[in-house]
């Protein structure tokens, strides 16, 4: 297959070729066009395959026909690290450069203060680590989960190691129910099951 083949908006392909794709991975393949029928997806997925984009771009394509009238945060990507959320944010950017959507870092070490206002604009992505976006959550005006329609959990193995299994309950707690999840892991076991069947509605599995 194609990018083309995969039903993605011109300003999408425009980015995947400024970026110098030719053609998806085997897990963009996989992914796209279940993620843009929006099934929850269970991925088995390292780092390398491409699972960035390969849920970064279906989930552009769908906050392509939004509703403009208020801003207001839709997707929540989680990421067990400062450096990971920071390279997802990166990717995310440049595949949506050729749209007006937007995305905020939510990650320790940045000011909470200019973190905070950037939620309150309303980002469409909010690319972050579990503990910090809870602090905002809990203490900063005119932030919350209620209009999440899209949640993605990536590298849920690290996230669990690191210790954030109390955070991403509270997480889940707070995301609407009615709404699509996408899990990525490089490795399953009793914790990743556990934290799946928590998180996502009769999922496909993919593995790359
Ligand atoms: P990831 O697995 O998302 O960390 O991506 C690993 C690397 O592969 C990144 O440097 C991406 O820019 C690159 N990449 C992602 N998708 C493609 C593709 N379809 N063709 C070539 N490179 C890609």
């Amino acid at each position: 297959v194609s990018f083309q083949d995969l039903n993605l908006s011109r300003p999408l392909l425009r980015a995947v070729s400024a970026l110098g794709y030719t053609h998806p991975t085997p897990i963009q393949a996989a992914c796209i066009p279940l993620a843009l029928a929006g099934r929850d997806i269970c991925g088995s997925a390292m780092t390398g395959s491409g699972k960035t984009a390969a849920f970064a771009l279906p989930i552009l394509e769908r906050l392509l026909y939004r509703p403009r009238q208020v801003a207001a945060t839709y997707v929540l990507i989680l990421a067990p690290t400062r450096e990971l959320a920071a390279q997802i944010h990166s990717m995310v950017q440049k595949l949506a450069q050729f749209t007006d959507i937007d995305a905020a870092l939510i990650v320790g070490g940045l000011s909470l203060t200019a973190q905070a206002a950037a939620l309150r604009a309303g980002p469409c992505i909010v690319v972050a680590t579990p503990g910090r976006v809870i602090d905002h959550v809990r203490n900063s005006q005119g932030f919350g989960l209620e209009d999440l329609s899209v949640l993605v959990l990536d590298e849920a193995d690290r996230l669990l190691e690191m210790g954030f299994k109390e955070e991403l309950r509270e997480i889940l707690r707070m995301a609407p129910k009615q709404r699509q999840t996408l899990l990525f892991s490089a490795t399953f076991n009793d914790d990743v099951a556990g934290l799946v069947a928590l998180s996502l509605k009769q999922p496909v599995r993919l593995a790359a």
